[in-house]
Parts: structure tokens; C-alpha cells; sequence
């Protein structure tokens, strides 16, 4: 259980959340714990098997790689874009690693290293198991771990590691749509103040602000570098970034008087924003989990289109309050989907990675525009509702096809979800938690082959070479 809205904005390196984020996440984890128990300076061997969707698609995703580099003690904040693969080659060439930044231990990454792809573990299908021996073989430490979305990642016993405040920190209190509704409605107030006092309480108003505008800056920072770096995806794919040569020729229209606008202008501006973002994400780029590195680049395009091309400000500050507000708002509804269903798409397929940051997006940007709660939590409901059933399929275990124009296309239905619900009333059918019940059911009913295993859709529609 996040204990904050902050919690579903991870700032890390791509391609994956819930695949390179997370198992980095707990291999760390599994470091500091030797480093804690006094087990560290004894260990001379460790070994870490991975199962279910992380065996099946972890090498595209460089699961490998972020194992070892949480083993190694690094944190994903930290870490620089492309020092995931030095890490590896280091690891390779030494037959070593620094265990928690600390202690050289043994480490062959063909033996140690295992994907045991026909094999599960109970609780979930992204599950990691992690063992440290001594010299003479003798088991010191053995742990598990699942890696459930968002780079979210519970111990064997279902307790939350790294989550804000740690496993003991407060409940976040507003668990359903209708709980968040209904306590701003209680108390005559927006549904953006009421995640504000909560957030506030947390940490004070100056770090809080600080925490949100970093957020912020780095999904900025993500788009402007993906607007920017050309050639192709690491990965066998052969894909092309496409997004500098698509910004290049929105700009040459924007500025030439003599060129009638095609209509488009809008949709253009969210896709070369979403599409650069998870180019920067498949390429192994700075990123920012929202809620979901797949899904990375809907939330950051859609509030740089509402901060660009939308929103007139008076002042920085006005700005700036914008930009904390869709945030909080974002990561509100983030949560409602956390707790009602899931952010894995090892467990619900795309719905909960594309699915979840358009509808966090639409009910954001209705928040921002103006709308009532009831058109906020109306927005994010349609964001949804035109999502379920949507698979997870990506080719060759790549975050690349089809995440990158998915995420154009979740930015867009974002955009058209908010317009919708604040041409309406607020007053509709199906209630967001109804939308989100049905996307758990609908997840549950989905086949194996279509949740982040690559055995089915697209996955196997294209042949992709071994890298
Ligand atoms: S298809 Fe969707 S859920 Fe699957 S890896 Fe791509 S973006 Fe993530």
C-alpha cells in the first residue's frame, strides 16, 4: 500500500517498472539485508532466480542487468542512463560484484543468474528469489520477492519494500473513487486540496512542492532529450526513433506562416511528447514511472501539452501550483487502481500500465482545466472504460512494440477523455470504481499468453533475432 501519491512516480532508467525497476529495487534490498544482518563479510557466492514473466521476458526488459546493479547496492535515482549495461560487462569480465557496495563476492552471471521460465512462484507471476552461500557452500541468506508494477516490490510475506515511510508509514486514506468523492465532498473542497493536505502532512508544504516540481523537471527533461537523440533501439528490433524527425517538421509548420495547419496539431504535439519519452525509456534513458515505465510517457505528455499549448499563466507560480495539481491528482487516481486492481501487466495485461496512465492523465488534466470532482472522477472513468481488455504483447520482450505508440495513442484518448467529461455534467453510469473492478475482472479472465509473457498477440506475429 503506497502511503503516498509520490509513490507512483519512481524516478529511474528504463525500459521496465515492474521488469528492470523493481528487481533492482530488490536485489538492493537483499544486499542491504545481508549488509544489516552481518552476513555480508562471509558471503563469497550469490545467486538470484528469476520466474514467471520476469524468465520470460527479463532479457528485454534487462532484468539481468538491474539485478545487478541492485546487488551491487545502486539505486535507480542514481544510476546514470547506460551505466546499466557498464555494470554487466564489468560483472562478466571480473566473474565478480561488490555486494552492497561494499564486499567482493563471486558472481559467474550464466550460473548465478538463472531464468527459470517454466516455473512460478505462488503469489505472483514477477517473482525473484535471491540466496547468498559462504566458502564452503553453506546457505546464508535466502529471500523472495515479487515485483508487482509500478516498481512497487513486496517481500515473500506480502510486505512493502521502499514504499514512503517504509512498511510501518501511515495509510493513505482514499482507497476507492467514491472514498476520494465523497471526503472532498464532505468537506467542500477540490479533490487536488484534499491529496494536498494529505501530501503536506507527510513531509511539510516546501519539500512536498520541491518533491513534485522534481518530478516535473524530470519528465521534461525525458521528453526534450527524446526529441533530440536520433538513431535506432537497442534490442534487435531495428526500430528507428522517429520522434526528432516528427518535432522537426511540427515545428518547421508552426512557424511557417505559409503552411496551412492540417487540423491535427494537437494529436501531433501529445504523440512526438508521448513517443519520445519511451524512445528515451527503450533506450535505457532517464525516466520517470508514471505509474509504469511502459506507460512512462502518457502523464508527461499530456500535462507539457496542458503547460504549453493549453494553459495561459499569469504567473511562475501559477505555473507551478498547475503542475503540482496534476500531479497529486494524477498519482490520486494512480492509487485507486494500485489498491482495486493492479499497476502489473504480468497480472492484467496493458490495462494496467497504458490503461492506468491515461485515465490517471485524464483525470488530471479535467482537475487542472476546471472541472468539479465529479467531472474529475468522471474523466478518469472514461480514460479507463476505453481501455479494458487491452493486452500486454510486446515484441521480442522489448518495451518497444508495441509500448511507444501505444503511449501516443493513451495520451490522445487522455485528452479526449477530459474534453468529454467536462462537456458533461459529471452525472454518468459506470463509476470509476466500477471501471476499475471490471479491469481486475477482465485481467483475470485475460490468457496468460497476453500478460508480459511474449507467447501471444504481436509477440509471436514477428520473428526478432537473439541479441
Ligand atoms: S504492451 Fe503495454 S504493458 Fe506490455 S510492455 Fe508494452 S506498454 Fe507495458
Amino acid at each position: 500500500m503506497p502511503g503516498s501519491v509520490l509513490d507512483l512516480f519512481s524516478i529511474g532508467v528504463g525500459p521496465s517498472s515492474s521488469h528492470t525497476l523493481g528487481p533492482m529495487r530488490a536485489a538492493r534490498h537483499f544486499a542491504s539485508g545481508l549488509e544489516t544482518s552481518g552476513a555480508l563479510r562471509g558471503c563469497s557466492r550469490v545467486c538470484c532466480m528469476l520466474y514467471g514473466s520476469l524468465a520470460l521476458t527479463g532479457r528485454g526488459h534487462c532484468t539481468d542487468k538491474a539485478i545487478l546493479a541492485g546487488l551491487s547496492g545502486r539505486c535507480a535515482e542514481e544510476i546514470a542512463p547506460g551505466e546499466l549495461a557498464a555494470i554487466e560487462a564489468e560483472a562478466r569480465a571480473s566473474q565478480e560484484l561488490l555486494l552492497a557496495g561494499e564486499h567482493r563476492c563471486g558472481f559467474d552471471m550464466d550460473a548465478d543468474l538463472q531464468f527459470r521460465t517454466g516455473e512460478l512462484l505462488p503469489a505472483h507471476s514477477n517473482g525473484m528469489r535471491f540466496q547468498a552461500f559462504d566458502d564452503g557452500g553453506r546457505n546464508l541468506a535466502e529471500s523472495i520477492y515479487y515485483s508487482v508494477g509500478g516498481g512497487f516490490v513486496v517481500d515473500g510475506d506480502g510486505r512493502p519494500i521502499d514504499v514512503e515511510g517504509g512498511a510501518g508509514a501511515a495509510q493513505y486514506p482514499y482507497l476507492s473513487g467514491e472514498m476520494l468523492v465523497s471526503a472532498a465532498r464532505e468537506r467542500g473542497i477540490r479533490i487536488a486540496d484534499l491529496v494536498w493536505e494529505w501530501e503536506r502532512g507527510l513531509r511539510g508544504e516546501e519539500e512536498t512542492m520541491a518533491r513534485l516540481l522534481r518530478i516535473a523537471a524530470v519528465m521534461d527533461g525525458c521528453i526534450d532529450s527524446g526529441l533530440h537523440a536520433e538513431g535506432h533501439l537497442p534490442g534487435g528490433l531495428g526500430v528507428r526513433r522517429r520522434a526528432p524527425a516528427m518535432y522537426q517538421r511540427l515545428i518547421e509548420v508552426a512557424s511557417d506562416p505559409n503552411v496551412e495547419p492540417a487540423g491535427g496539431e494537437a494529436m501531433d504535439w501529445l504523440s512526438v511528447y508521448a513517443i519520445a519519452v519511451n524512445e528515451e525509456n527503450a533506450a535505457m534513458g532517464r525516466v520517470v514511472s508514471a505509474p509504469t515505465n511502459g506507460a512512462a510517457g502518457i502523464i508527461p505528455s499530456v500535462l507539457r501539452y496542458y503547460l504549453r499549448h493549453m494553459a495561459n499563466f499569469a504567473s511562475d507560480e501559477a505555473r507551478k501550483r498547475d503542475t503540482a495539481e496534476f500531479l497529486m491528482v494524477a498519482g490520486a487516481i494512480g492509487i485507486l487502481y494500485k489498491v482495486g486492481a493492479s499497476l502489473s501487466a504480468a497480472e492484467v495485461g496493458c490495462q494496467g500500465e497504458v490503461g492506468v496512465a491515461c485515465s490517471m492523465a485524464a483525470g488530471a488534466l479535467a482537475s487542472v482545466m476546471g472541472g468539479t470532482n465529479a467531472q474529475v472522477e468522471n474523466a478518469a472513468e472514461i480514460g479507463m472504460e476505453h481501455n479494458l481488455g487491452l493486452t500486454c504483447d510486446p515484441i521480442g520482450g522489448l518495451v518497444q512494440i508495441p509500448c511507444i505508440e501505444r503511449n501516443s495513442m493513451g495520451a490522445v484518448k487522455a485528452v479526449n477523455a477530459a474534453r468529454l467529461a467536462l462537456y458533461s455534467d459529471g452525472i454518468h453510469v459506470v463509476s470509476l470504481d466500477s471501471v476499475i473492478a471490471t479491469m481486475r475482472r477482465t485481467g483475470e479472465d485475460m490468457s496468460r499468453r497476453y500478460k508480459e509473457t511474449s507467447l501471444g498477440g504481436l509477440a509471436v506475429a514477428v520473428t526478432v533475432p537473439e541479441c
